[in-house]
């Protein structure tokens, strides 16, 4: 995807030494085992996570539990005793952050106990009173915060900082923390990265920042920083080093990313121009609603965009209920029309099937049949105002499959619907023209690559987010794409009211909730029952690609503690059977794991209202779309992330009837895992429930694999804090891009990026 690249090897040869020419090759061996780090550049990146000062004690409470932390306390008792079932002593030392009492008593706030076997150094060093800073995991026991055999270093004796300097300064000096582990302490990293920075010529590391901008945000030159970062005298040196290599990071980035649109634009497309009277004007008059003024404006850029010869790649961000898919169904028939073919990507097969359905249902007479339609009948071009829909799918039986693929490669199909079976090598296309990717989550940038190499000439691109996200978080994740936004629903949808049903508090609700699905049922609706697991034995519902439990959303097992026992497909539906209120009543399940046959029999019937519940995992969580569904009831709802109840409710309300959503849990209230259900509860707003969404999440999980393409996440940039930044830097690449594409009088920049995209050149490598 790159051009001729700049040759990176004559950039910065300094950075790319292997870190034995330099630190020597124990220190160098070590670094590599347990840092992973192999060259002088990689080492100067790796940058403190924070940073403590000899004078501050840290906050014990705040300190994480069960990973490697690195604390500064004072010690407050030390006393050692012969262990009595085996040989040897254990020492035990109380130490303090004076917040809360100085006494040695296991369980005061703000102390801890850390005990040393054979701990002779600790008995002799950490005499009470003395500063010491430890580096170890801290547990807990009852009340009382502990850690064993800690690493440790006393910092009123350290030799690199005691020395003539005044003690004020000395107690304000930072002392770096460094992302440690069990081996390495973040002390000794900081001592070989000090002997790195003595031994390298910091002063001819050439800086990917141009001068200009450099210039304008007043950093100080590369090398400094680097120094700074690693080695502060005070709090303002680190913080000045982090804004700019956090300002580097993001214009490296955003640069890669405005290259990476100029080189699409630049690509060559085929022109599909409107035709007036076709078939997507045929649909327009065959429509049963109007389209939302939204839906109207995105159309047009749309239709002018494929009507260009170089490819559209647009972001469609619209709210769950927005229409997005009638506004992509009219880009292709446009593109139809034209004579083209248009691929609909779906996450999932019960999507897929979904979208094939009711795309049919919408184009009514426009949409032809697979086996009775004949040869070169695309649109226009034969003067039938037909276009033939054909689904491709993985499960499809053989024969069905090898038909629909035959039709794609001929050209028969105008209209290809799938999965990720559209991805694989065996299916071609007669003229690919328009791609279009729903539900985008789900999708990384290789994916999208493998899908426009199946067309002869770059096609068009349209994809479409399930749910809205934040603008900085757009330009970072979808940073190649430009974007359009749907924020209004149709007009008469009704609103969904959203309730949290606690049956810790509650109790009587268990039953409550089946005769309130019973009184929906009677007024000839049905109901949505989700729940997190498919079966009672299993430890979760995760298929990969059938879309259930997608990676992206935060893993509950692990703040929850001790299991309970959760609500299965399996268990629900039986018991729902035998439920009195819901006697007569037709109640099936809906899994991942099921036959792809009984899937599709048990979606169409409960499409039919033939089926009043459906018990279901996630496999229902985008895109499906029963009008007649009003009740939404997520069991142990605190087992899903935000989005993904964002769009589990997205289910109901759909066609005009109010939808209700229950979001049942037995957690306690003030459980932290209920903060989520709050969150959902208070608002149907996307935008901001992906704002919140993504401040509970870890940061990695934003720019994880399946979504940045196998790109390395940020280091020092938070998508939603650093905002302002990621439009600066935005901005700085579109200008640096436009002015030198190949960014030739900017090498460090070019080579920059090029070592940024490595990971994800050779996750291609490995797939391909
Ligand atoms: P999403 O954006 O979540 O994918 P859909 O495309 O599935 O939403 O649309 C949701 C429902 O709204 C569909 O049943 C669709 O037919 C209907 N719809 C779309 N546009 C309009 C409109 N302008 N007026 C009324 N209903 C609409
Ligand atoms: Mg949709």
């Amino acid at each position: 995807m790159n051009p001729e690249p700049v040759n990176r090897e004559l950039v910065n040869p300094e950075l790319r030494l292997p870190l034995d020419r330099r630190i020597g090759k124990r220190s160098a061996s070590v670094i590599t085992k347990h840092l992973g780090l192999e060259t002088v550049g990689e080492l100067l990146d790796y940058f403190p996570r924070r940073y403590l000062t000899r004078g501050e004690l840290t906050p014990i409470a705040k300190l994480p539990l069960d990973e490697e932390a690195t604390l500064v306390a004072r010690v407050i008792s030390n006393s050692t005793r012969q262990m009595r079932a085996r040989r040897g002593s254990l020492t035990d030392v109380v130490v303090t952050d004076d917040a809360g009492g100085n006494l040695a008593v296991p369980g005061t706030p703000g102390t801890l106990k850390i005990s040393f076997f054979n701990g002779f150094r600790a008995r002799s060093e950490l005499q009470p009173g003395r500063r010491a800073m430890f580096s170890g995991k801290v547990s807990r026991y009852g009340g009382a915060l502990s850690m064993t055999n800690p690493d440790f270093m006393l910092l009123d004796e350290d030799p690199d900082a005691a020395g003539s300097m005044d003690p004020e300064k000395l107690a304000a000096m930072p002392i770096p923390v460094y992302p440690a582990t069990a081996k390495l302490t973040s002390w000794s990293i900081h001592k070989v990265i000090t002997t790195l920075l003595d031994t390298i010529d910091l002063d001819r590391i050439e800086d990917p920042l141009p001068a200009a901008i450099t210039d304008r945000e007043g950093f100080a030159d590369i090398g400094r920083c680097y120094q700074l970062i690693h080695s502060p005298e005070t709090a303002i040196d680190w913080k000045h080093a982090r804004d700019r290599f956090r300002y580097q990071e993001a214009l490296v980035l955003q640069a890669a990313l405005a290259r990476r649109r100029v080189q699409l634009a630049s690509e060559e497309a085929t022109a599909r121009r409107p035709a007036p009277e076709g078939l997507l004007a045929a649909f327009d008059r065959q429509l049963p609603f109007t389209l939302t003024a939204g839906q109207a404006a995105v159309g047009k850029t749309l239709s002018q965009e494929l009507a260009q010869n170089s490819p559209m790649n647009r972001l469609l961000q619209g709210e769950v209920g927005s229409g997005k898919t009638i506004v992509a169904l009219r880009a292709m028939l446009q593109v139809v029309d034209a004579g083209g073919q248009a691929a609909l990507l779906a996450p999932t097969e019960v999507l897929a099937a979904q979208h094939y359905e009711s795309i049919r249902r919408t184009l009514g007479p426009l949409a032809r049949d697979g086996m009775f339609g004949g040869a070169g009948m695309l649109g226009q071009e034969s003067g039938t105002a037909s276009v033939q829909v054909t689904l491709l799918t993985g499960s499809m039986p053989a024969a069905a499959r090898k038909q629909a693929m035959l039709d794609a490669a001929s050209g028969n199909a105008g209209i290809v619907i799938g999965t990720h079976a559209l991805l694989s090598d065996k299916t071609t296309f007669q003229d690919l023209g328009l791609i279009v990717v729903d539900e985008q989550h789900r999708f990384g940038v290789e994916q999208r690559d493998a899908l426009r190499a199946k067309a002869q000439r770059p096609p068009h691109l349209l994809v479409m987010t399930a749910t809205p996200i934040p603008r900085t978080v757009a330009m970072t994740v979808f940073g190649d794409l430009e974007t359009s936004v749907l924020d209004e629903l149709p007009a008469g949808r009704a609103p969904i009211s959203t309730h949290l049903v606690g049956l810790a508090e509650n109790p009587g609700w268990a039953t409550r909730i089946w005769a309130r699905s019973r009184e929906e049922i009677d007024a000839g609706h049905q109901v949505y029952v989700v729940c997190p697991k498919i079966g009672t034995d299993d430890d979760g519902d995760f298929t990969p690609g059938e879309g259930e439990h997608g990676g992206d959303e935060p893993d509950p097992l692990a703040e929850d503690g001790p299991a309970r026992e959760l609500a299965s497909v399996t268990a629900v539906v039986e018991g729902l059977r035998q439920e009195d209120a819901l006697r007569g009543v037709r109640i099936e399940a809906l899994h991942g794991r099921q036959d792809p046959v009984l899937k599709s029999e048990t979606m169409a019937s409960f499409v039919a209202n033939q089926t009043q519940v459906l018990v279901s995992t996630t496999v229902i969580e985008v895109g499906v779309d029963v009008h007649n569904a009003t009740l939404m009831v997520i069991l142990d709802a605190d087992r899903f992330g935000i989005s993904q109840l964002h769009q589990l409710r997205g289910r109901v309300g759909r066609g005009g009837l109010p939808g209700t959503c229950l979001l049942v849990t037995s957690l306690e209230p003030g459980h932290p895992s209920r903060r989520r259900l709050d969150a959902v509860a208070a608002t149907t707003d996307g935008f901001e429930l992906s704002q919140e969404d993504l401040k509970l999440r870890r940061e990695g999980d934003i720019l994880g694999a399946s979504q940045s393409g196998g790109r390395s996440t940020l280091k020092l940039l938070r998508v939603l804090e650093h905002g302002d930044v990621i439009e600066r830097a935005r901005s700085d690449a579109q200008q640096l891009v436009a002015e030198d594409p190949e960014l030739r009088r900017h090498e460090p920049l070019a080579a920059a990026i090029d070592e940024y995209l490595n990971p994800e050149k050779e996750a291609f490598l490995e797939r391909g």
